[in-house]
């Protein structure tokens, strides 16, 4: 079977790729995208993104106060991006709550060479308002990737 060529340097390549399935919505609009890429450019492209990322999944988080990208207060306004990494078998989940300039960025890279899905994961995506405090000394986290 022919593999799909990486989303990010648009070749065909060998070995496992990694798949990105990335959600968020705009204006109550939710859009999804897939994204296929090896895993060179895996973890160039995703590292950044992860880094200014928490692993979700966990029913408690707590929303940061300022944005995990460049520091600016949020004031209750966090912007979210679900991601789901999966390499093989393994799957991991996180979401980057950021603000609305590290969030389009980061989107940008997430969108290129992706394909777009049709919207089936209510409940997931949403700007939400309200950001409980964070614990504010703790320590920034290294990106810790699932491949
Ligand atoms: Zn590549
Ligand atoms: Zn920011």
């Amino acid at each position: 079977m022919p593999f799909d060529p990486c989303a990010f340097h648009g070749e065909k390549f060998v070995g496992k790729p990694v798949t990105a399935y990335t959600r968020w919505s705009i204006a109550g609009v939710r859009h999804g995208f897939r994204q296929k890429s090896c895993v060179n450019c895996a973890t160039e492209r995703y590292a950044p993104v992860i880094q200014v990322s928490v692993p979700s999944g966990d029913e408690s988080i707590a929303w940061p106060e300022t944005c995990l990208g460049c520091g600016v207060k949020l004031d209750g306004d966090v912007f979210l991006t679900w991601l789901t990494f999966y390499r093989g078998q393994d799957r991991k989940d996180y979401v980057m709550p950021c603000c609305e300039p590290c969030t389009n960025s980061a989107r940008e890279t997430l969108r290129m060479g992706a394909q777009e899905l049709p919207d089936r994961d209510p409940g997931n995506g949403a700007k939400v308002g309200g950001a409980t405090p964070y614990a504010p000394d703790e320590p920034r986290r290294k990106p810790v990737l699932p491949w």
